[in-house]
């Protein structure tokens, strides 16, 4: 396949047409590379867990006798399930927003109501709720889009679920809303262990982790960003980052923002 045509004359119609060819050429292997990648690391995602659930199954039928070793086992392997099942429902989610396929269920939506009501959910699924709140949120009055509201709550949900993970447990997470033009800007600004410039760019990859060995077990698969990218673009936005190691990271989130529904009018009867 890594044969190219010879262009002899890039200026006539043949000399085009090879080169055509070849550009095309090039997508395509770079396309067989990211297909072949993409399955060695999806069975190597699976196969950690599967190693798990095997071995303890094994340890356990031959040595355990004890009711609480057989529950500890069934815990460990029910932990390992819902991770593997996490990994699938990721893939599929995200396997149909690339293709366009996500059906989006759009109404209209004001940003700084939505994410104070998903800092209340975060912080309630935290048990941060008695501690002081480490998520804040700074908006410039209000922002109104055509969003769908659960894809919505999976792209903040995992960006703050990131900036919550890769600071201290009592560094803060600034959410700050802005609205220029017609775009609707949303930064999580956090102050955690920022990325290295050489990494940025790959964040948003499936299955990309900046430090490969610190959260396997706690999460992180490296589906997170991919689908947070897949389903802003679906909404007709972008994401952006910027980071800084030591210093901490922003992620961007930019949808298209619409005008202030009018209120409903008011009929008297
Ligand atoms: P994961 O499930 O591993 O968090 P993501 O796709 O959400 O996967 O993120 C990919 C990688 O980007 C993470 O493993 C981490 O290395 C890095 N990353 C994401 N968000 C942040 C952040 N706020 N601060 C530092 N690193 C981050």
């Amino acid at each position: 396949l890594s044969q190219r045509l010879e262009v002899l004359n890039p200026n006539d119609e043949i000399g085009r047409l090879a080169e055509t060819f070849n550009s095309t050429l090039a997508r395509l292997e770079a396309s067989f590379v990211r297909t072949r990648r993409f399955f060695v690391d999806i069975s190597h995602e699976l196969r950690t867990p599967l190693t798990i659930i095997r071995g303890e199954t094994e340890v356990g039928l031959k040595w355990a006798k004890e009711p609480e070793d057989f529950k500890e086992i069934l815990q460990s392997n029910l932990d390992e399930v819902k991770r593997m099942s996490d990994i699938v429902e990721s893939l599929l989610d995200l396997s149909r927003a690339e293709e366009g396929g996500v059906h989006l269920e759009l109404q209209e939506i004001e940003l700084s109501e939505f994410l104070l009501g998903l800092i209340h959910d975060l912080e309630q699924q935290r048990r941060h709720n008695e501690q002081e709140s480490r998520i804040s949120l700074e908006s410039y009055g209000t922002a109104w889009i055509m969003g769908d509201m659960r894809r919505l709550r999976q792209v903040f949900l995992n960006i703050l679920n990131n900036a919550l993970y890769f600071s201290a447990e009592d560094s803060p997470v600034r959410i700050e809303l802005k609205v220029e033009a017609s775009r609707a800007r949303v930064s999580v600004i956090d102050r955690g262990v920022g990325i290295p410039a050489e990494d940025l760019e790959h964040v948003f990859e499936r299955f990309y982790r900046v430090d490969k060995s610190r959260n396997r077990r706690d999460g992180g698969a490296g589906l997170g960003l991919s689908l947070v990218k897949s389903l802003t673009e679906a909404h007709g936005g972008k994401v952006y980052v910027e980071s800084s190691v030591g210093l901490g990271s922003v992620f961007i989130v930019d949808l298209p923002a619409i005008p202030a529904p009018s209120a409903e009018a008011f009929i008297p009867s």
